[in-house]
């Protein structure tokens, strides 16, 4: 490793807050290894619709798998390509290398985002770049630096001087720099669509025109200095892991956990963005193995041995290149349900890809949340059109990482109305796990709505209170309500339900005869 690498040991525990860790789900391990052993043939096609993790290609691909991925978040699907990217490290250290020695104004890059930090120890005077600034989200301007002088050995806040102020003022708030961003995030020529304009600006104010400078600076840089792509994709990941650090998001007392809202904090941080790069380029951990990541779909399906391909379109677009009954093994943890990722997700694609990049998250960033209705009609247009793919004996296994009491069954119900039978829904401490699978029961009988809905409710009602003989008082409702969902699941009465009853309004009628029930419980 080079100097520049080590010296960042320095950097305090904000700048590894890692947006691979934050954005996106921490898939359990060996989970897709084991369904893998059970379900697959070396060679089998397995689907992974929406990928947000590298965790279960790799395990897929490594179980002898070809591993077609897919989804339109091109953020997540960066990310997971990079992971899966083999590098040996010195060729990691070779390109940072190269690109903080390009030149910018004459200088190297390296030295020239550095300067824009550039402040003095307020102990001996040296020159030196501030870790970062603290500022107040009332005040234009930062109060305090941090810095760490090899000269003196002084390390700490201090407050900010003139010669400070008038470093940052030479910083361009609204130029070429911010445009650039900008113009990848929305198109300047596309149709006005004022509200999506001031949402995209409006999220560029969550950084520091300096950290938009350097971040922009940098952007330019890979894409002139790093010509192999993949390689350059590597970069554009790491620098993403930076991107959440580098907002004004976090404060000195912030914990390392993904902000609940798009708005500083009363103090804020602002980091030295180098310093960030270096340290997420020092942390970068590429496979240590070889990976074959096939470029065109057309190989890819050609081949007989593991391999993995991204399709960047949505998942139902696939359903053109697959043969029927081709596919056995799909493997989905559905995208996100928080409009927090969705707006910063679509503006770093914007950022790091451009506007391909950017455009698949417009309708997120108007999308009101909840809204399960959405949602389910977004599922079931994947179901249906990737079920002819699926072989007779084939399973579709979902995992879930539930932020909301309704997301579950809110996948259950879309299974089933996709004519799906949920063989297993599985309950652990961090997710859960329906198996889904072609059904081969016949369609049950109507039954009149009032005799149905009596049955329903008595059926929630011996659910709850056995649950309670047998385990006691759960901490929250949530247990019991995922117990009552599952027993009408494994009883048939979901299946008649839908049948019985209007499909839209399910969800949340059923959801209401379970509180109703709860209630009366006295919870
Ligand atoms: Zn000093």
């Amino acid at each position: 490793m080079s100097t520049n690498l080590n010296d960042s040991a320095h950097s305090n525990s904000f700048s590894k807050i890692q947006v691979q860790s934050l954005l996106w789900p921490n898939w359990p391990e060996t989970l897709a290894a084991n369904l893998a052993k059970t379900r697959t043939l070396s060679g089998d096609l397995v689907l992974v619709p929406f990928c947000d993790s590298a965790t279960p290609i790799d395990e897929l691909y490594r179980a002898g798998c070809k591993v077609l991925v897919s989804g339109q978040d091109h953020l997540s699907h960066l990310m997971a390509e990079a992971k899966l990217t083999t590098l040996d490290p010195e060729t990691i250290v070779d390109t940072f290398n190269r690109l903080g020695n390009s030149l910018k104004g004459g200088q190297p890059l390296r030295q020239y985002i550095e300067n824009l930090y550039q402040t003095t120890c307020p102990h001996c005077q040296a020159t030196l770049s501030a870790d970062y600034f603290v500022w107040r989200r009332d005040l234009a301007d930062p109060q305090q630096k941090q810095v760490n002088c090899t000269s003196c050995n002084f390390s700490g806040l201090s407050d900010i001087t003139q010669a400070d102020l008038r470093r940052l003022d030479q910083v361009e708030t609204r130029g070429i720099h911010y445009h650039f961003l900008l113009g990848r995030t929305i198109s300047p020529h596309s149709s006005p669509d004022t509200a999506l304009q001031t949402r995209i600006e409006a999220l560029h104010e969550l950084y520091t025109p300096r950290a938009l400078y350097a971040i922009a600076e940098i952007i330019m840089k890979i894409e002139v200095v790093i010509s192999d792509k993949p390689i350059q994709r590597v970069f554009k990941a790491i620098l993403l892991n930076c991107l959440l650090s580098a907002s004004n998001l976090f404060g000195p007392a912030s914990s390392a956990q993904l902000p609940r809202y798009l708005r500083p904090p009363t103090r804020f941080l602002e980091h030295n963005f180098w310093q960030l790069f270096e340290t997420a380029v020092a942390t970068w951990q590429p496979p240590n193995y070889d990976i074959r990541i096939t470029p065109r779909l057309t190989d890819f399906l050609q081949h007989r041995r593991n391999s993995i391909h991204f399709f960047s379109d949505e998942a139902i677009h696939l359903r053109r290149y697959l043969n029927d009954e081709s596919v056995t093994l799909l493997l989905t943890a559905p995208p996100s349900q928080n409009p927090i990722v969705w707006a910063l997700s679509t503006l770093w694609a914007g950022w790091l890809l451009g506007l391909k990049g950017a455009e698949p998250g417009y309708a997120l960033l108007k999308q009101k949340w909840p809204d399960w209705t959405w949602y389910q009609d977004n599922l079931i247009k994947t179901l249906r059109a990737l079920r002819p793919t699926m072989k007779p004996e084939a399973r579709w296994v979902f995992i879930l990482f539930p932020e909301h009491r309704l997301h579950p069954p809110a996948v259950v119900l879309a299974a089933l109305r996709s004519r799906f039978e949920v063989d297993v829904w599985r309950i652990t401490s961090t997710h859960h796990q329906l198996t889904l699978i072609l059904p081969s029961a016949e369609t049950p009988s109507r039954i009149p709505p009032h005799t149905l809905q009596a049955t329903i409710q008595t059926e929630i009602r011996d659910t709850i209170n056995s649950f309670l003989r047998r385990q006691g008082q759960p901490e929250s409702a949530h247990p019991l309500i995922w117990a009552a969902w599952q027993s009408l699941l494994y009883s048939g009465l979901l299946d008649q339900a839908l049948i019985s009853l209007p499909n839209k309004q399910l969800l949340t009628w059923l959801d209401k005869q379970i509180q109703q029930t709860l209630v009366d419980f006295g919870f």
